[in-house]
């Protein structure tokens, strides 16, 4: 359960998936559909069997926000 930081409704949890890896970075590639990790990229999914991208997500629907834990990455 999580709380949305701005409006304190509860948010839905959810998941992002993408075919390509997914991460937070200070600048998107220009010429990758990958993002370009370097040592201030944070990688936020973890592959399933079948390489498909998926990271926990929560969505508020009234602040159009969504929040992505990627505390569990790794494991
Ligand atoms: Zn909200």
């Amino acid at each position: 359960m999580s709380e949305c930081s701005t409006c304190g409704s509860e948010m839905k949890k959810g998941f992002i998936q993408s075919g390509t890896r997914l991460a937070w970075v200070p600048k998107p590639a220009k010429f990758s559909v990958e993002p370009s990790l370097n040592k201030e990229s944070v990688l936020l999914s973890n592959q399933n069997r079948f390489s498909i991208n998926i990271v926990d997500a929560f969505l508020c629907e009234g602040c159009k926000r969504v929040l992505i834990d990627f505390s569990d990455k790794g494991v």
